[in-house]
């Protein structure tokens, strides 16, 4: 099911609604954000500059610290009695990021949920089970209000108690799952230890998964643990963008469709700040188009994909940006070289010997990066044999060594020994101090 007819526009319509968005946008923005106007002053580039949608890359782009600066609302373009809603992304450090939206915003940010829903196959025949921990995230709220307008009921479980989220399965006869990929896989790691079979005790078989990406690989693990039959997409957003909404996998797995009557994406070389031709990799961008409480143009993810043009089997005509293959700024530097942990990740779950949860740490003993994954046997049998642990891990540095080019230190522990996450999993712990 295709929601909206903008999904399946010829190119040059597309475009055509594209940029006499982006004009208006860039209009709304000069007008009505003084930071904005002060920045586009800077770059000399007034709203009548912008002609064509290369004319995008006269703008300057808008970074995280400017949310900082600006903190709480001084990005915001409407007065405080037009927002009918605010939400805030855990800041790393300091204060959150706080973003709003007027009762327009809203109802577009819902729209394009709904229509990520339809990519990841949810109809309104669908029992939604919301496992995002709500709050100030939008990620459960997105998901909640596109899913409502799509039609499906909505059960607002939230994340953690995983006998009520089981409960609820089963009495509901829950169809979807909302969650965070690691926290799926968590779940139906729980479900299967409690003798439930998800495949034919549950009803549960379309996942839409966000706030973190999932790879390929782990992918396979979903289908380990949920069934074959069980459909799971992943979908994009940020909350400085409006939240999720802004790209979505469809059922023919092929990368996410951008929704791009309503955002223009970029893919840039994080260093010079260049976009790249299409289909190269580099830094995502976005510009938001039409967006009254906090408008954005260019802004930098910090996620790492490319975008693909060419048609999908779905009959969907938007772009597809490629699953995310990391945040230019999780990128850890290891003795030189970039290591990306979604490289590990992918190395990992290669190894039928071992579990889908790793933790990273990375510390400095003897003036060298020393990089140690820990990893879970699926099997604790293998700790009182030497010779096949000893195996084993050999096996896996010498397939982290053929993909990073790196050595690496490997702990291999008894299964369910390492954290779970309920939200966004936490995996690299960089221990190294500068200047030591
Ligand atoms: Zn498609």
């Amino acid at each position: 099911m295709i929601w909206a007819k903008e999904e399946t526009l010829p190119r040059a319509e597309i475009e055509d609604i594209q940029l006499d968005k982006l004009k208006e946008t860039v209009r709304y923005i000069y007008g009505k954000s003084a930071p904005y106007r002060k920045k586009m002053d800077e770059a000399g580039v007034k709203p009548d500059d912008i002609n064509s949608l290369t004319d995008l890359q006269k703008l300057p782009f808008t970074y995280k610290a400017d949310f900082r600066d600006n903190y709480p609302m001084g990005l915001f373009a409407v007065d405080k009695k037009e927002l009918v809603r605010f939400h805030a992304s855990s800041g790393t450090t300091g204060k959150p990021t706080v973003v709003g939206y007027t009762k327009k915003d809203l109802d577009v940010w819902l729209n394009n949920v709904a229509r990520i829903a339809c990519m990841g196959g949810a109809t309104p025949d669908d029992v939604a089970q919301i496992a995002f921990g709500y709050g100030t995230f939008t990620g459960a709220l997105g998901l909640h209000g596109g899913l409502e307008m799509l039609g499906a009921s909505v059960i607002p479980m939230s994340s953690g108690n995983t006998k009520k989220q089981i409960m609820f399965m089963q009495d509901m006869g829950t169809t979807l799952l909302v969650a965070t990929p690691s926290y799926a896989l968590h779940l139906g790691e729980e479900i299967r230890a409690r003798g439930i079979d998800p495949s034919r005790d549950l009803k549960v078989h379309i996942g839409l998964f966000g706030g973190e990406g999932m790879t390929e690989p782990m992918r396979d693990e979903m289908h380990k643990v949920w069934g074959e039959q069980f459909l799971c997409t992943q979908n994009y957003g940020m909350s400085e963008l409006c939240g999720p909404g802004v790209a979505g996998e469809c059922e023919s797995l092929c990368g996410m469709h951008v929704n791009e009557d309503w955002f223009i994406p970029e893919v840039i070389d994080p260093e010079t700040g260049e976009v790249l031709p299409p289909g190269e990799h580099g830094e995502l961008v976005v510009t938001c188009l039409g967006k009254e409480a906090l408008p954005l143009v260019r802004y930098r993810t910090g996620d790492l994909t490319r975008l693909m043009y060419e048609p999908c089997a779905c009959g969907r005509t938007t772009v597809r940006m490629e699953n995310l293959s990391g945040r230019s700024d999780d990128m850890l530097v290891i003795r030189g070289v970039n290591v990306f942990p979604t490289q590990i990740e992918e190395v990992l779950l290669q190894v039928p010997e071992i579990g889908p949860h790793y933790e990273i740490v990375v510390e400095r003993k003897n003036r060298l990066d020393v990089m140690t994954i820990t990893v879970e046997l699926i099997d604790d049998r293998l700790l009182d044999s030497y010779s096949k642990l000893s195996e084993l891990e050999q096996r896996i540095k010498k397939g982290l060594k053929a993909q990073l080019g790196l050595a690496t230190q490997i702990k291999l522990v008894a299964p369910y020994s390492l954290q779970r996450f309920e939200g966004k999993a936490k995996r690299v712990t960089d221990l190294r101090k500068d200047g030591l």
